[in-house]
Order: C-alpha cells, then structure tokens, then sequence
C-alpha cells in the first residue's frame, strides 16, 4: 500500500478523501465508501496500489473503442474496488473486494513489472495498457505511475471508467491518457441515485474535461429496460452529448442482460435499434454493443 493523493486531514485523526465526489469521512481504522482506500492513524492509503485482480491481451474494440487505433490489441489490467454501487455491475466480484476477501499485503505486482508484461506483447499487436475491469479511480496512484512508464516507454494509455472522479485527479490523468471510454449509464439523477449510489453532475463535469482537453473520447450507455430507456429522454441526452461535446464523440448503445442484483428482462434488440436511430440523427459515430 502507498499513502493516497488527495484528501485532508480532520480532528481525531479523521480524513477526508478527496479523489472522487463522494467526499467520504473516514475515521481512523476505517475504508471510504470504495473499500480500497483506509485511514489508518490519520493517514490515508491507498490498499490496492500493486493488487491486480485481472490481466488479458485484448482486441481494443472490446473496451470498447472503435476509433482508436482500430485493429489493434491492449494490454488490460484490474485490479479491486469501485466508488459506485450499480446494482447491475458485470463485475461486482471484483468490484466489491476488499481487505476480508484479499490480502492486499501478498499481492504487490510494481508498476514496472505491468510496463514490461506490455511490452513483451508488443509483437502480439499490444499497443499499450488498458485500466479497467474494474474501476480505475480508485487505484489512482498505481494507474498514475503505470501510466507515467508506459507512456515513457511510448506505450499509450486507455482508462474504461465510471467518469465519478473530481476534477483535479482527472487533470493530473489527462497529459497521460490517450484514450477514454466513460460509461453514461443514464440521464437522470434518480438513476444515478437509485442504481448506482451516485450523482449524475460529476460524470457529465468528467465527459466535458476530457472532450475540451481533445483526448479521444468514447461514451457508453447501457440501456436497462424501464430504468433509461424512454426515447423522449435519452433524446435529450443525445442532443447534449452533440452540444456539449461534439458530433463526433463515438457513442456505443449497449445492450443489458440481468446481473448481480437486478433483474429487469434483457434489452430487446428493437429497443436498441430505436435508440441507435435517434442517436443517429445528432451523432456520427454510434454503434450498437451486445447484440
Ligand atoms: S475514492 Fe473511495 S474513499 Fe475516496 S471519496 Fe471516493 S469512494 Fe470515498
């Protein structure tokens, strides 16, 4: 573990992250609302730095991004840990680990052991590494100092997010992330809210610096039936996405099936289709996934 960026000390040997919007308050002895980030004597750190739950060559499509170095492949890492609580995460294992179900202190793989696994799948068409599996904010650090390597050995870096993280972290990732796919997972607070145990504001704030900072950027929405797809409202999400951020952004159209805790029916392929339409009357790049 290394101490954490980002928060402030507090009275009792208290603290307050500061890394994603959540803010959370920990006392002493305790882990922010992720799990992976603990107070321990008034000193926050960071418990999955070097932790790694996955690691696979994969097709850069499958991050998904379409526009970005097409064809070619990526070296993909996760490690443990989330700062959202979507009732239907594809990855919740991973995604809800913490210090009872891994020893974080027999797990420590150093950020140049990860730059070198990249580079000697260079001849396997690996162009560079990929953060995510699970969510890359919160192992801030060990992705910022991959990251740093990899670019220094001219490797580019691809961060799959959630978009929940504050403004300052993201700035310090931008020089060295080439490439964001960042999930919009729907178009209201309550949904944010009611299935993700988060708020909306952040992840459009997050969508907005990357895009005007003129990293690629790529968007996807996973549509649930009953809870983000109505056609009137994921219009208007569209139409902001080409206000705000441009016509070209490349937006991918999901298609949900039951996972950890929901259970809504899967997304009909009509669904995706109608939506793919209506995407396609503002954007120039949609695409439709999981069909
Ligand atoms: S990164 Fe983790 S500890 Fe920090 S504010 Fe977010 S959820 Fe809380």
């Amino acid at each position: 573990m290394v101490e954490a960026s980002f928060y402030r000390k507090t009275d009792n040997n208290g603290v307050i992250c500061d890394l994603c919007p959540h803010h959370c308050k920990i006392q002493d002895g305790k882990t922010g609302i992720c799990k992976v980030r603990k107070n321990e004597g008034g000193t926050l750190y960071s418990m999955n730095y070097g932790v790694i739950s996955s690691a696979a060559l994969d097709p850069i499509e499958k991050k998904p991004l379409f526009n970005f170095m097409s064809g070619s492949y990526i070296f993909s890492i996760g490690s443990i840990g989330c700062n959202l609580g979507c009732l239907f995460c594809q990855n919740w294992k991973i995604a809800t680990a913490d210090e009872e179900t891994v020893k974080f202190s027999e797990k420590n793989v150093p950020p140049a052991a990860i730059v070198e696994a990249a580079l000697n799948t260079m001849d396997r068409g690996n162009v560079g590494i990929a953060y995510t599996y699970n969510e890359p904010t919160v192992w801030f650090e060990y992705m910022r100092d991959i990251a740093t390597l990899a670019k220094e050995a001219g490797l580019v870096n691809v961060m799959v997010s959630n978009g929940y993280i504050e403004q300052e972290p993201l700035r310090q990732l931008l020089p060295l992330i080439n490439a964001f796919n960042i999930d919009l997972k729907g178009y209201s607070n309550d949904f944010y809210k009611n299935l993700t145990k988060s708020t909306i504001a952040p992840v459009l704030a997050t969508l907005k610096t990357i895009a005007s900072n003129g990293n690629h950027l790529e968007i996807a929405y996973l549509v649930i039936p009953g809870e983000n797809d109505d056609a009137v409202e994921f219009e208007k999400t569209v139409r902001w996405i080409k206000d705000e951020l441009g016509d070209k952004i490349p937006l991918h159209i999901n298609r949900y099936f039951p996972c950890h805790k929901l259970k809504n029916p899967p997304t009909s392929i009509e669904k995706i289709q109608e939506l793919y339409t209506i995407a396609g009357r503002y954007l120039k790049n949609v695409y439709m996934g999981n069909v």
